[in-house]
Formats: structure tokens, C-alpha cells, sequence
């Protein structure tokens, strides 16, 4: 039986968009319980990378939480001792075009985003060495985004759930949420557990890829799905890859809905030394087997943007799946279908970075002020029942 009975708001998933609502609604006031079945960072957060980009994501409301998001990590990296714990590191991102009609595609991608107040600086082909010394020659150029920041994704779920505790926040690992609890007229009153009830008026979904489930105990449809990703980790190497380097067609396959196999070369070095080599997207459910075509199909990926990796062995591989929804926009603020559940999942690929936004606006929104950014966009009744299929 959890200790715990009652607070004013119980925060479902402890991964790192959990983390970082417990964190600003701690901080906010509020008493939150941050319940996981698991152990902090178990679920997707514990089997991606750490990018919190901007270069990515083109003008609109993703690129809006993105900018907000990047202002907030780099706030609580300023705190004592948290940047250097969470190896959180402003490197900037380096987007590069093999031709010259990718370079200006890339460019018009660009046009918008420093309309959004995006930093996107023009690199010939000529001057990306001089960013990226190992880089592979003959490349037509690229642009620099240097607000790209990286964090080391379970440090940072940690930290921030030490902080949440520190704000008077109470942890429940080990403890599956298995009803939503609703009064006769429909509010949520809050959550059943195998450990015993937690009362509370308010629920926030922060089940990321399991979001579809947590949703489903509290009657309402959210179509979230898995999009499984592997990374390759190579062994620890002095720093050869000083940016997020990455080819332009990563953007494509970001935004596409295709449920196909989809690859594009992503490289960055890390605090701790090995490369780390994605990016691979498809939708095969919730299938963790190992795929050598995929795993072979990122190293040839990532061998053409940087020559020298095809020297150095990998170490290991590991797969995890993004929190996909339809239209690629996460799920933030309350849903009226279910008074006192609030939905903060469907990050997809973005989850670590949109992280602090995420949570500083769910605390906003709980502590009944205006949100700093429109939550229209992000509302979890926008999609039809068809959308669940
Ligand atoms: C290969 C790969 C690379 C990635 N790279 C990046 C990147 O570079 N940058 C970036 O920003 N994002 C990246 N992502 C995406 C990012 O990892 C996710 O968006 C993010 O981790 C989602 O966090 P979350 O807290 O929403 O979900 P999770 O970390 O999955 O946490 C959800 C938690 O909810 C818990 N839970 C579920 N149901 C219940 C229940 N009924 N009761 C109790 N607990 C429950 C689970 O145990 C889990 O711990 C990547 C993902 C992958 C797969």
C-alpha cells in the first residue's frame, strides 16, 4: 500500500516529461505524487538520445515549445551542480546537404525558423570543416543552428525527480496505475493502484508511449502510438564529433506519417566518449527484436557523413519507441472530456527537449495562470476515434 493517500495532483509516468511536470508543479505549490510502475526513466526516456533541438522543427507551434523548452533547460542547467549532472552541453546542431538542391531546400527550412527567432547560420560547403574537422569532404554545405543543446536523458529524469522531491514532491516506483478514478459526474477524483489509491483532483497522463492506455482507464481516446527507433553506440572515443551532425532527409523523416522502415544518418559524440548513431523511425508496434538491416543501413548512414567511423566498433545497440501521435504534436493541457485529467505525452522523437516547457506550462495551466504559449494545438480531444486505429 502506498503512504501516500491524497495530494493535489497525482502525475502518471516518471520518465522525463513526468519529471519535469512533477518539477514545476512542485515548485508551483502543488503536493504532486509522481507514481511510475517502473523505475524513473524505465520506459523511452532510458532508450533514446538526449537532443534539445530547435533545427529540427519548422515554423509553428512544435518550434514554439522548442524555443521555450531550450530557454527553460538552459535556466535549470544554471542551477548549482545540475548542467555538469545531467552532462548537459549548449554544442549546437550542424544540418548538412549532399547537393546543391538540398542545401537550398535546407535554406528555404530555414527562412521560417529565423522568422521564429531561430539562430540558422548559412555554412558553405568549404567551412564545414572548420566546425566539423572529421566531417566527410565534398559536401555542398549546410546550415549551423547553434541553440541545439544535448542533455544525457536518465540523468536528467533523475535529477529532476530529486528536485520535484526536494520541492515536496513524493515518488511511487514500482506502482502500476490501474484505474482512473471518477466521481458520478464524470471528474476525476484520482488513481487506483496495485499499491492502493492515491485521491487527488487532478491526474496528469505522463505515460508517454503508454499515454493511449492511461487515457483509455479515464474513458477518453488519445491514439498514441509506438514509432521504434535503434541507436547504435560505438566505444568511447577522445571528441571527433563536436556538433549534432545530421543530413537534411532526417527532417522529412520526422514528419512523415509512413509506417515504413524510414533511415538518415544522425551522429553526435558524447560527455562520456562513444558516438551515438541513429536515426531510424518505423511503426511495427511494440517489437523490441533486434533488426541487423537497420543497424547496418544507420552505420552506412553515419560512415558517409563521417569517414573515420568506419575504424571504430560499435559497442552496442539498443531500441526504444517514441510516443507517436498523428500529427506529430504532443498532447499538453486539460481534457474537457474528462474534468481533471491533464495529458502531457505524444512527443515523439522530441520528449527530452520539449521536457521543461512541457512541465512548466501543465504546472502553469494547474496553478490556474495564463500558459505562455497557446495550448490550442495541443489539445488531447483534437483527434477523431478513427485516429485510434
Ligand atoms: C531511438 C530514440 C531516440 C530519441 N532521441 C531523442 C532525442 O535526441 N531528443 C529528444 O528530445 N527525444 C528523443 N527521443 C524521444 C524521447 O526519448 C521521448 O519522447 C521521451 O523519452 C518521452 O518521455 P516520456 O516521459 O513522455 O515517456 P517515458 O519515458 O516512456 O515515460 C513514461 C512512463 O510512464 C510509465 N507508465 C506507463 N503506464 C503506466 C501506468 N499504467 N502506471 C504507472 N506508470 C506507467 C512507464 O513505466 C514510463 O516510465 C528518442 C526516442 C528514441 C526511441
Amino acid at each position: 500500500m502506498t503512504k501516500r493517500l491524497s495530494c493535489d495532483a497525482v502525475v502518471v509516468g516518471a520518465g522525463m516529461v513526468g519529471a519535469a511536470c512533477a518539477l514545476y508543479a512542485a515548485r508551483a505549490g502543488l503536493d504532486v505524487a509522481l507514481v511510475d510502475r517502473g523505475p524513473v526513466a524505465g520506459g523511452t526516456t532510458g532508450a533514446g538520445e538526449g537532443n534539445l533541438l530547435v533545427s529540427d522543427k519548422g515554423r509553428g507551434p512544435e518550434l514554439e515549445l522548442a524555443l521555450l523548452s531550450g530557454r527553460l533547460w538552459a535556466e535549470l542547467a544554471a542551477e548549482p551542480g545540475l548542467g555538469a549532472a545531467v552532462e548537459y552541453e549548449a554544442k549546437g546542431g550542424v544540418v548538412v546537404a549532399a547537393t546543391p538542391e538540398g542545401l537550398a531546400a535546407l535554406e528555404s527550412f530555414a527562412v521560417g525558423q529565423r522568422a521564429a527567432g531561430v539562430t540558422a547560420m548559412p555554412v558553405a560547403g568549404g567551412q564545414l570543416a572548420d566546425l566539423e574537422p572529421h566531417i566527410a569532404p565534398g559536401l555542398a554545405g549546410g546550415v549551423h543552428y547553434p541553440q541545439d543543446a544535448q542533455v544525457m536523458p536518465s540523468l536528467a529524469a533523475a535529477h529532476l525527480v530529486r528536485l520535484a522531491r526536494a520541492a515536496g514532491a513524493s515518488l511511487h516506483t514500482g506502482t502500476a496505475v490501474t484505474e482512473v478514478l471518477r466521481t458520478a459526474g464524470g471528474a476525476v477524483r484520482g488513481v487506483r493502484t496495485d499499491r492502493g489509491d492515491i485521491h487527488s483532483p487532478v491526474v496528469v497522463n505522463a505515460a508517454g508511449t503508454w499515454g493511449s492506455e492511461l487515457a483509455a482507464l479515464a474513458g477518453v481516446n488519445l491514439p498514441v502510438l509506438p514509432r521504434r527507433g535503434f541507436v547504435l553506440v560505438t566505444e568511447p572515443l577522445p571528441r571527433m564529433v563536436h556538433h549534432k551532425v545530421y543530413a537534411a532527409d532526417y527532417v522529412a523523416d520526422v514528419a512523415s506519417d509512413s509506417a515504413a522502415l524510414q533511415t538518415s544518418p544522425v551522429v553526435e559524440g558524447t560527455a562520456a566518449g562513444p558516438v551515438l548513431i541513429g536515426a531510424s523511425r518505423e511503426r511495427v508496434g511494440f517489437d523490441r527484436s533486434f533488426s541487423l538491416p537497420v543497424v547496418r543501413a544507420l552505420a552506412a548512414g553515419a560512415t558517409r557523413l563521417f569517414p573515420f567511423l568506419a575504424q571504430v566498433r560499435a559497442m552496442r545497440s539498443y531500441v526504444g519507441f517514441r510516443p507517436y501521435l498523428p500529427d506529430h504534436l504532443p498532447a499538453i493541457g486539460p481534457d474537457p472530456r474528462a474534468p481533471g485529467l491533464f495529458h502531457a505525452c505524444g512527443h515523439e522523437g522530441a520528449g527530452i527537449g520539449l521536457a521543461t516547457g512541457t512541465g512548466h506550462l501543465i504546472a502553469q495551466v494547474l496553478a490556474e495562470k495564463t500558459p505562455d504559449l497557446d495550448l490550442a494545438p495541443f489539445r488531447p480531444d483534437r483527434f477523431l476515434a478513427k485516429d485510434a486505429l
